[in-house]
């Protein structure tokens, strides 16, 4: 501010004007920057904070300082023009740039500033801002953002962003982008038994391994838990693709050393390949989970490329999975009832409940078609109730056919899911309460898979407890197939287990399906089991297991599933020695 000279010419600056100075320093005291003014290209004040700030002691080295040394030389075109736009306006935005500091280090600043007169002469003060910690901080936010913690590695949010990218270099090329998602296998186990930081310790290292195992340019991604993503770029095909799966393989292959122990490691990987700039990201992603879901269940540390039409057979689950709730509602069910056999009379000893659906254009709908959907989600345990009430309802019909001596033996499928449901054995005690109601004359049999065993061991042994005490019986359906564990033959109230019809196919021919068979049928023997052969089609077939000692078959051989009422005609008719023409001497001395 100009001094009073008119009022007070030689008593020196004006209380006012003392006052006023007094506010400006204290407000460039509180201001968060350090104040510098620079006339032409030289610095020619400097407040403390600046000076601290270029790591000087005092402002004293700075006087006289070109200010154009200060700045990083890639900043310094930056700079200027800065400084030109300050002569023809006073606000201007703030400029970034980085500083060089006194002892050689970069300081990342905003500059604000203003063109002044000083001591009568052009000058300009600037504001110097220090954003080195703030900037720092954004970055890590921003790589935490986009990186897993644990590895470092980019994660999906990144991955996704790398691919949209890498698609859209593909342009007209004939180039192509893999993506390839591996899982590593049994990492849970790794986690149970040897803990969390071993498991970790294992995941750090996996994802070294398929970090060198890929080009500079590619990228691994980590999705969580024990899931890796890799993007290839760049690549001509197929063939290119299963090089770098062999390669990744191959890098996983030497042990590894995590919490003390050496530990082999292999794993899953799904691959899909993107053709065309069109392709998006995250369908790819998903066809190579998809595609690794497919190699896990193959087995262990295998491969399988996408044909692209998963997003498809997925599209048709959930086709399949609506069209069956609405199969459920409208009645579109029918549970069938095939008669199973005991061999050494030929009396009708029970039948299994079967479900079919009439589907409205498709016609009769075999259940191997939708079951396995309807397991991937609860409706299995909708439908398995209703066949439950349906087989239950429909023996209280066929109760009263038999005469006061003879009894009849309903299975029924359990899956898993049912198989685990609190309330399966309140709703049994009902429906047995309700529809069996002589329950020493139809007796019911639950038929479980091997596989829905070993899901919750200690809660199915539970269950299946609870469901003997209240007159069930339990037998193992598809033996073979699964795990054949016979530990649990002895752990679980089983009375029955059916062998399954793959070994059956060939009993006849094949000496080693024989040999199992055999083993099977005295083993369950000596754990006092009914054995019970599933999908008996030939009388050779037929000849063996008698001769083997099989208790029951169960086959197109004796009848197909048949309906309620088919059922129904057979206890009226040639009940209960229904088959025993098929029982010839002749068959039998086979
Ligand atoms: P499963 O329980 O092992 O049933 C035996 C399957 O073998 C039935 O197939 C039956 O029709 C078929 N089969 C019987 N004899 C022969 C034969 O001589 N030759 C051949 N090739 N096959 C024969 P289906 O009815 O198609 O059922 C397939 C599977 O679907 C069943 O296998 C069972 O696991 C499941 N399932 C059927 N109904 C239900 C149900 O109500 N609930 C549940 N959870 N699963 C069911
Ligand atoms: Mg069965
Ligand atoms: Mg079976």
């Amino acid at each position: 501010m100009a001094p009073d000279k008119g009022l007070r010419p030689h008593s020196g600056p004006s209380t006012a004007t003392v006052e006023l100075e007094g506010r400006l320093r204290q407000l460039i005291a509180l201001c968060p920057g350090g104040v510098v003014t620079l006339q032409g290209a030289c610095i020619i004040e400097a407040d403390h904070k600046a000076a601290r700030m270029l790591a000087f002691t005092n402002p004293g080295p700075l006087i006289g300082r070109r200010v154009a040394n200060l700045v990083h030389p890639e900043d310094r075109v930056r700079f200027n023009a800065f400084i030109g736009s300050l002569s023809d306006s006073p606000t201007t935005q703030p400029c970034e740039l980085r500083l060089i500091s006194n002892d050689g280090g970069l300081l990342e600043a905003s500059l604000v500033g203003a063109a002044i007169s000083y001591r009568g002469a052009p000058a300009i003060q600037l504001v110097v801002e220090d954003l080195t910690t703030r900037n720092a901080t954004r970055r890590l936010l921003a790589h935490q953002a986009l990186h897993d913690p644990l590895t470092g590695f980019p994660s999906r949010v990144l991955l996704v962003d790398r691919l949209r990218q890498a698609i859209a270099r593909i342009g007209r090329s004939d180039e192509q982008v893999a993506v390839l998602f591996c899982d590593v296998d049994r990492f849970k186990a790794v986690n149970d038994s040897l803990g969390r930081d071993a498991g970790d310790e294992l995941l750090v290292a996996v994802s070294r391994r398929l970090r060198v195992s890929i080009r500079p340019g590619d990228t691994v991604a980590r999705f969580g838990g024990d899931e890796f993503v890799i993007l290839c770029e760049s690549i001509g095909g197929i063939d290119d693709a299963t090089a770098i799966v062999q390669r990744v393989t191959a890098s996983l292959s030497e042990p590894f050393t995590v919490g003390g122990e050496e530990i082999s490691v292999t794993a899953s990987i799904g691959v899909s390949l993107g053709t065309n700039r069109l392709a998006d990201p995250n369908e790819l992603i998903r066809d190579a989970d998809a595609a690794m879901v497919r190699a896990k269940d193959l087995g262990r540390g295998g491969f399988e490329i996408s044909d692209g039409t998963t997003h498809e057979r997925a599209l048709g689950r959930i086709h399949i999975e609506s069209a069956l709730r609405r199969a459920l509602e409208e009645d579109q069910l029918e549970v069938f009832y095939q008669p199973i056999v005991t061999l050494s009379s030929g009396v009708l000893h029970g039948v299994e409940a079967l479900l079919r659906w009439h589907h409205p254009e498709r016609g009769m709908i075999l259940p191997g078609q939708f079951i396995p959907v309807a397991e991937d989600s609860d409706l299995i345990v909708s439908i398995g109730t209703w066949v439950l009430e349906k087989a239950a309802l429909q023996a209280t019909k066929w109760e009263a056919l038999l005469g006061t001596d003879q009894s009849l033996k309903l299975s029924v499928n359990l899956s898993a899911r049912q198989l685990l449901q609190p309330d399966l054995v309140q709703n049994v005690r009902r429906l047995l309460a309700e529809g069996l109601v002589k329950p020493s004359q139809v007796t019911l049999c639950l038929e479980v898979t091997e596989t829905s065993l070993v899901r919750d061991t200690e809660q199915a042994g539970h269950i299946l407890k609870d469901l003997c005490d209240i007159g069930v019986s339990i037998g193992i359906d598809d033996f073979g197939t699964g795990y054949s564990s016979l530990s649990y033959l002895k752990r679980f109230p089983v009375t029955t287990i059916k062998v399954d019809q793959s070994f059956i196919a060939g009993i006849d021919e094949v000496a080693h399906d024989r040999t199992i068979v055999s083993a099977i049928i005295d083993l369950a023997h000596a754990l006092g089991l009914v054995v019970v052969a599933e999908g008996v089609e030939r009388p050779e077939q037929l000849a063996t297991l008698t001769e083997l000692g099989c208790d029951m078959a169960q086959g197109f051989l004796f009848e197909r599933p048949l309906t309620a009422k088919a059922v129904e005609e057979l206890l009226e008719g040639s009940f209960p020695n229904s088959y025993s023409h098929l029982l010839q001497p002749t068959s039998r001395s086979l």
